[in-house]
């Protein structure tokens, strides 16, 4: 059972939780490339601020923004969005939004929240083309204490729950703080799951060695350029560097014999990934490329129609304030459309 269809036509996206209301009124114009440095900085440091999320939450934001990168807020919205992409040939990995819980009982909400949804999956017939990704943040592991404990046991519980519906969990990795711990809770549950997939930011500097860890048989691993603000002692922080690192990491994981997630939307690299497929005999569906929902989806339909294993991260959920703002620093293009937003009601 889907339940009920929660979009209409003319209500697109629900309404968003509205909390106080300062809107910035100016709107932008487009930066340039070293101002768009120092507004990437800025936004991935409001991306964990609970004040800035407040007062633009607050704001009647355009809900063609939001709807564009997000399925909706619930689980049927999820649901209904990957039959449609699984419909059009592409793969899905679901995100229930929500990172940095730091009350056990959120942890626990975020849990049953994927079982449920999982459960859905399952019901709807979607689970051969969809799987899951959690945040560890998001179930438990900020929480003092035993954090790292109680986020174990809820993504075994997600895990299970995703083995018994018949697919797989990828972990999502989240700031450099927490790599180490993300990768020990990795291989604990890889050995109940060995499914269970990995994220590798190509942005760190100790990535390429996780990539030669991780290049063994049966290892899922998706390779990103990493979304946090990371100090200079961990992470590169030319663009140029972390592009020329993705392509180190890229030729570790192709030459490897495990199963790699190329998540880009980088033409260049995109290409590159391609060239080292065909360089190590890889066939097509023994590697795959995922991109972000509503970003370059023809680029994405293409891959698909061309025969490629396309998966596609779909967040669901009312707690957007992070994913959004981490959007919005990628592409100054995504931020003027947000800004706009806010200064209309539409
Ligand atoms: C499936 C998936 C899962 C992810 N999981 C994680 C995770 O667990 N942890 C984490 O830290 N990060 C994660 N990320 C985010 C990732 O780290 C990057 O921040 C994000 O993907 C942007 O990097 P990029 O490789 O697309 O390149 P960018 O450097 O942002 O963009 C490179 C080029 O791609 C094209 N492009 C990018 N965005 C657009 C757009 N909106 N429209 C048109 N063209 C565009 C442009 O040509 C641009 O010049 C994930 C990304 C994906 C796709």
């Amino acid at each position: 059972m889907l339940g009920p269809d929660t979009r209409t036509r003319s209500h697109p996206y629900p309404q968003l939780p509205v909390r106080r209301s300062h809107p910035p009124r100016r709107l932008p114009v487009p930066p340039r490339s070293e101002e768009a440095a120092v507004i990437r900085r800025v936004l991935l440091s409001l991306s964990r601020s609970e004040r800035a999320r407040d007062v633009v939450a607050a704001a009647p934001i355009s809900r063609t923004v939001v709807r564009r990168f997000i399925a909706g807020d619930g689980p049927a919205d999820a649901v209904i969005a990957t039959a449609e992409l699984i419909a059009s040939g592409r793969l899905v990995t679901i995100d229930h939004l929500g990172e940095d819980v730091y009350d056990l009982a959120q942890a626990v909400e975020t849990r049953d929240a994927y079982v449920t949804l999982l459960g859905l999956l399952d019901d709807a017939g979607l689970t051969s083309g969809a799987e899951v990704s959690v945040k560890l943040s998001a179930v438990g592991q900020a929480l003092p204490g035993d954090g790292e404990k109680i986020a174990l046991e809820h993504a075994r519980e997600i895990c299970r729950a995703a083995a018994d519906a018949g697919t797989t969990v990828t972990l999502d990795m989240e700031d450099h703080t927490t790599t180490d711990s993300t990768l020990g809770i990795l291989r604990d549950l890889r050995a109940d799951f060995p499914q269970t997939g990995a994220v590798l930011q190509a942005y760190l500097h100790r990535t390429e060695a996780d990539c030669r860890d991780l290049a063994h048989a049966g290892s899922r691993v998706r390779l990103c350029k990493g979304a946090y603000k990371e100090p200079e002692s961990v992470a590169f922080q030319d663009k140029a560097d972390v592009d020329k690192a993705y392509v180190r990491c890229l030729k570790i994981l192709m030459a490897g014999e495990g199963y790699p997630m190329v998540a880009s939307h980088d033409p260049r690299l995109i290409e590159i990934a391609g060239a080292l497929a065909v360089r190590h005999d890889r066939a097509k569906g023994t590697y795959e490329y995922q991109m972000l929902h509503g970003v370059r989806p023809e680029e994405q339909k293409r891959l698909a129609a061309d025969g490629e294993k396309m998966r596609v991260y779909v967040p669901y959920g009312d707690d957007w304030w992070g994913y959004m703002v981490r959007r919005m620093a990628e592409k100054p293009a995504n931020l003027a459309l947000f800004l706009k937003s806010l200064s209309s009601t539409s």
